[in-house]
Order: structure tokens, then C-alpha cells, then sequence
């Protein structure tokens, strides 16, 4: 996914190019994400980097000089998040994290937490956050703490102060962590006020991490270990804990997608070959029976819908790019999976937009005034069949227009640089 310097310059010559202006779009179906509706006939008018007024199109008056857009047909609805994302850092080509924020803009994702930080990741937030920089907005995390990065309790409090005051959104924890350790990184997090997050460390166990305040627990760890399901939703909503739950990947991970089928999936053709190798190796190995394999995802199922039925907060997230999940296409992977899971459509948008915004604090993630200008255009509603949101016409980021031409052509210099893996002849 690397871009070269001519693509680079390009790209930084029409962001410089970019108004920061109005936009305008008419005659709109607004899926406004506040609660479950559709408002029919409906102009919205962006002023920069803010929504500034939502009304039935027949009243509205259009700024002069603003960009118009014809929504008659379509479906506005907030920009997504990916609560679980991995930008390239050092080891990776260069250009491949601008290749990645390009990815996920062109599949409607308009906000990302990264959750393994790097200092250039630190740089790559500041640029997108001044428009220097086209890409989702960026929330990140620092390096993840465990066994080796934080052995005592003494190097854990040292590494959140150290995290904290470089800049990093929130702290990351991994397996491995001892429970002296873990508790005092949660202790040092709680007095700096900067959030925890990450896996649930086997040697510290659910309960513990919840009760201790950890934010978010990724990959449903240490629910399925827990047993009685009714009593860990309870205790994660008496927590006020988030789950991002990675249906996708985990189910790569537990081998149950044919290779067959992962290898035909065409936004392979974004990645470079030698991450599609890595993939299969890890994919082949360590991988319990299929039938335990198949009881785990349905426990997995099964737990995701609790959740949700029980009204804990569950927030979208990917893990791209492992496992064949290609960031911001992985949105339409997990999007499916959650929709197998039982849950409604409403339910899987408001863990990519609604939840996002109240996760992150940002006025983003609904169609209101003083709301963000981060939103998503569909040729159909969404609420009908959620994997409508593939049928993007565009996005706005920042107040800045892509139509579906402009995201096609930076998808097209991403596709065709060399090196990436190509699927075989033949292979539809
Ligand atoms: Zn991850």
C-alpha cells in the first residue's frame, strides 16, 4: 500500500486546494442516527468542519457559493468509526499509513482509534486534524503494555506517565500483563485521567478489569471464560465498560473462513503480497479442532447479542489490517458478521456512529446541527439492509466532498501499485 511521491504530491495539492467552505446537499433522506428514523426530503448544510442546520428541503434557502449535492434518493447518514484499527508504523513501507487512512475514508470510515501507537502515528493525527492530511480523524493509542514492556508494577505507573505525556489518547493493554502490573497502570491511568484499554490479561480476569475501569475490552476477551453471560453483561453495564467485540477477525482467527474464499475477497488487491503471505502462515497454524473452533463463534455470537440486548455499549471495530480484514473494507466483513449475530441494522450503525461519539467525546457520530461534518452518502437506506452501507456515494470528511469518482480514482493508484497481492486468473 505504498504511495509514491507523485500520488503524495497530488494529494497534498487538492487538500491545499480544498474549500473550507459550504456544502449543500438537497432533497436528502437523513438517517440522523439519534434515534431509529428516517426524516424524508431534507436539505443539510455543512459550514466547514460543522453541520449547521438540518430542514425540510422545501424551506431551505441555499448559501451562495456553496457546493450543491443532489440527494434526492439517497441517505445522509454520520461518517463511521473503526474503533479498532492498526496503522502501518516503522517496519512498514513508507507511505503505506496515508495508503491505509485513504481505505478508510473510501469505505465511509471517518474516524479510527488505533490501537497499537507509534510516535509517527502521533504525527500522522496532528496532519489530519489540520486538513493537512486527507484521512479519517485519529484517536490512538500508545505502544501496547504487557509482560515485557510493563514486568513490574513500578514499570507500569512509569509507562502510562511516559504515554500520557507524549501525547498518546489512551492506554493499551495486552495479555501477558502481571495482575501487580496491570493494577498499577489502572491505578496510574485513573489519576492521570487518560483511559485504559485493550485485552482482558488472563491473570487478570474479567470482573477485575471491570470493576478496575477498564474502558474497553477488545475482542470479547475473558467473556467466553466467564460462563454465566447474564452476570458479566450485568457487571459490564454497572461498569459503564465499552466492548468492541471483532467479529471478523476473530473468525479468520479461528480458521473457519476456506482459504479459498478469504483468497478471493477482491480488497486483497490493496494489500502488498508479502502481509497476504504472512496472513496464511498465521492462519494455518494453532488452531483448535473445528468443531471447538464453531462452538467458540457461536458462544461468540450468542455473547455479542446479550450484549446488545442487554443495552451494553458495544463500539464497531475491526482490527485492520490483520487477517485479511483490509481496512475500511473490513467495516462491510464485521457489518455482516453482527448482522448474522441477530443484531438490527439500527443497532449495527449506532456501534459505528452514535456510540463512537459518545465513546470519544467528539460532537460527531450524529446528523444535528453543531455535529461534525463527517457524513456518508448511500444510493440506499440503510436501515432496510444494513450491508447497504457498501453503496457509498460519496463522503464528507471535514467538510470536504469526495464524490464516488474521487474515492474510485485514489482507490485505483493504491490498487495498481506494484508488489500488492494480485488474486489469480480465473477467480471471480
Ligand atoms: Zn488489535
Amino acid at each position: 500500500m505504498f504511495i509514491g511521491p507523485t500520488v503524495a504530491a497530488a494529494l497534498a495539492l487538492w487538500i491545499s486546494n480544498a474549500s473550507g467552505g459550504v456544502v449543500a446537499i438537497r432533497n436528502v433522506n437523513v438517517v440522523p442516527m439519534d434515534v431509529e428514523r428516517v426524516d424524508a426530503a431534507q436539505t443539510v448544510i455543512l459550514r466547514g468542519a460543522t453541520i449547521e442546520s438540518v430542514g425540510p428541503a422545501r424551506k431551505a434557502s441555499l448559501p451562495r457559493g456553496a457546493t450543491v449535492i443532489d440527494g434526492r434518493g439517497k441517505y445522509l447518514l454520520p461518517g463511521l468509526s473503526d474503533m479498532h484499527a492498526h496503522l502501518a508504523g516503522p517496519g512498514d513501507p513508507p507511505g503505506m499509513a496515508e495508503a491505509e487512512l485513504i481505505l478508510f475514508l473510501a469505505n465511509g470510515v471517518t474516524t479510527i482509534r488505533n490501537m497499537r501507537g507509534f510516535p509517527s502515528h502521533l504525527v500522522l493525527r496532528g496532519k489530519v486534524a489540520r486538513g493537512e492530511l486527507l484521512g479519517p480523524a485519529i484517536i490512538t493509542a500508545g505502544p501496547g503494555l504487557d509482560g515485557q514492556s510493563a514486568k513490574s508494577p513500578a514499570e507500569g505507573d512509569f509507562a502510562v506517565r511516559e504515554h500520557k505525556s507524549l501525547g498518546y489518547d489512551l492506554i493499551k493493554v495486552l495479555p501477558g500483563l502481571s495482575l501487580p502490573a496491570y493494577d498499577a497502570i489502572a491505578q496510574t491511568a485513573r489519576q492521570l485521567k487518560i483511559p485504559f484499554a485493550g485485552h482482558v490479561p488472563p491473570g487478570v480476569g474479567l470482573l477485575h478489569a471491570l470493576d478496575a475501569g477498564q474502558q474497553t475490552i477488545e475482542h470479547l476477551d475473558g467473556y467466553l471464560e466467564h460462563k454465566k453471560f447474564a452476570e458479566a453483561v450485568r457487571h459490564t453495564i454497572d461498569a459503564g465498560a465499552w466492548n468492541c467485540p471483532t467479529m471478523a477477525v476473530m473468525e479468520a482467527n479461528l480458521g473457519l473462513v476456506d482459504e479459498a474464499a478469504l483468497l478471493a475477497r477482491p480488497e486483497l488487491e490493496y494489500v502488498p503480497r508479502p502481509f497476504v503471505d504472512l496472513w496464511l502462515k498465521i492462519r494455518s497454524y494453532g488452531n483448535p479442532p473445528r468443531a471447538v473452533s464453531q462452538r467458540m463463534h457461536a458462544n461468540r455470537m450468542a455473547l455479542l447479542k446479550a450484549l446488545n440486548d442487554g443495552d451494553a455499549r458495544i463500539l464497531m471495530g475491526t482490527d485492520s489490517p490483520q487477517l485479511f480484514n483490509v481496512p475500511g473494507f473490513s467495516i462491510r466483513r464485521e457489518t455482516q458478521l453482527m448482522k448474522e449475530a441477530g443484531l438490527k441494522p439500527f443497532d449495527i450503525l449506532r456501534s459505528a456512529t452514535l456510540r463512537a461519539g459518545q465513546y470519544t467525546g467528539r460532537p460527531c457520530g450524529t446528523i444535528q446541527p453543531g455535529q461534525c461534518a463527517d457524513v456518508i452518502l448511500l444510493d440506499a437506506d440503510p436501515l432496510k439492509d444494513v450491508l447497504n452501507l457498501s453503496r457509498l456515494a460519496g463522503v464528507i470528511v471535514q467538510g470536504r466532498w469526495l464524490p464516488r469518482s474521487d474515492l474510485q480514482r485514489r482507490l485505483k493508484a493504491i490498487r495498481e501499485r506494484p508488489g500488492n497481492y494480485r488474486r489469480r486468473a480465473g477467480v471471480p
